[in-house]
């Protein structure tokens, strides 16, 4: 069934992406915006807002609206999606067209409201249905989860990295590490001020990152410029690849451990099917070097990285709309706009033995519009 004007959305911390019923992939643009402290206007959103972050321009605040895959800043992230939005639809859309968007398994009621709210503020007003991530990325990445089959799916992105079990299009075991791509930034960014003495932009420790992974000596060097952190002058220095394997070591092994877990976990019914389809990584962090061999070796199964990991779970969300999956239907969250009072229902999440639910499902210490506390677990 394809729907017209119907669009599926993948608000990742990083990345955000927009699928178009009948046009595809139409929009894929970093999660920025850039407002013009003076004018109090918009002055870019995406790529453009992106590049000016790190360059500090007078008069000029760049905000990544998302932290650790929640909306940190409610205001921002409706506006970016309002303009995201005007870019990828026609003029001559439904005057409520349905959007399917993708929210992180573990994801809390406030966290999902926000979702809901920063799509409802302005026109048109979307009829809105949320998907666990996990079960779009595994559709993404794949899997034929009808009859009841499993898959077992890391998707490593910016803020989180979500581990999941998914059966029959619905979660069965999924944690949500507040732990990837950003995680790793940082760790490369403190090493290089520590241990060299020298400041790089958010953009350079990146490069680092996708260039020599957690390969270690054997990845080589990369020559990078920063600011020498006592004179304040620009130098280029040639970054081991040792120094870059420390530094991600610690987000490593917290994935690893936590894919380990969630193995650990999957009801004996899904062994085969797990074995039998590997587990399969998807997000940008899939694209690391090293990371992949590093889950299959502590997992001992085989691991393999999807067809365009950036693209999985905006694809999967996709196919699940083009299916025409009903509302009630596996994986998806029941329809809800901000006017139906309805909310969602946390399903399939896991629960702790002694009835407590997992650090990152709890409510944030602030309200929907303040920033979330950082939860690490
Ligand atoms: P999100 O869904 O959170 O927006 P994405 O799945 O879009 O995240 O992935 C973005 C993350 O992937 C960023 O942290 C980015 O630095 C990282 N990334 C992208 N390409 C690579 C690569 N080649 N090697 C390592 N990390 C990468
Ligand atoms: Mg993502």
């Amino acid at each position: 069934m394809r729907v017209r004007g119907s669009v599926a959305i993948d608000l990742g911390t990083v990345n955000t992406l927009v699928w178009v019923a009948g046009r595809g992939v139409v929009l894929e643009e970093p999660s920025a915006i850039a407002i013009d402290t003076t004018a109090g206007t918009v002055a870019a959103v995406g790529s453009a807002a992106d590049t000016l972050a790190d360059k500090e321009p007078q008069g000029i605040d760049v905000i990544h609206p998302l932290r650790d895959g929640v909306i940190a800043d409610l205001e921002a992230t409706a506006a970016m999606l309002h303009a995201f939005l005007k870019k990828a639809r026609r003029h001559n859309g439904p005057l409520r067209p349905r959007a399917l968007v993708c929210v992180p398994g573990g994801a809390t009621e406030v966290e999902r409201r926000s979702v809901l709210a920063a799509l409802s503020v302005r026109r048109p007003r979307y009829s809105v249905q949320l998907i666990d991530e996990p079960v779009a990325a595994a559709a993404g990445a794949g899997f034929d989860l009808t009859g009841g089959a499993g898959g077992f799916i890391v998707d490593i992105g910016g803020g989180t990295t979500e581990v999941a079990v998914v059966a029959g299009w619905r979660v069965a075991r999924a944690v949500s590490l507040r732990k990837a791509g950003n995680t790793m930034d940082e760790a490369i960014l403190a090493a290089c001020r520590n241990e060299l003495g020298l400041i790089l932009s958010h953009r350079a420790a990146r490069d680092l990152k996708m260039q020599l992974g957690v390969g270690g000596t054997g990845a080589g060097a990369a020559e990078v410029v920063g600011i020498d952190a006592a004179t304040r002058v620009p130098r280029t220095e040639r970054v081991p690849g040792g120094l870059v394997a420390r530094a991600l070591e610690p987000t490593v092994s917290a994935i690893a451990e936590q894919v380990l877990q969630i193995l650990s976990e999957i009801p004996a019914g899904l062994a085969e099917d797990v074995v039998r389809g590997k587990i399969r990584v998807a997000g940008g962090g899939a694209l690391l070097p090293g990371l992949p061999e590093r889950i299959e070796a502590v997992a001992g199964i085989g691991a393999v990285v999807v067809e365009d990991p950036l693209r999985c779970v905006v694809r999967g969300a996709a196919e699940i709309l083009e299916r025409g999956k009903k509302a009630s239907g596996p994986g998806l969250r029941l329809a809800h706009s901000v006017h139906s009072r309805g909310w969602v229902h946390s399903r399939g999440w896991r629960a702790r033995p002694d009835g407590s639910r997992p650090a990152s499902s709890q409510p944030p210490a602030t309200a929907t519009t303040g920033r979330p506390t950082r939860i690490s677990r």
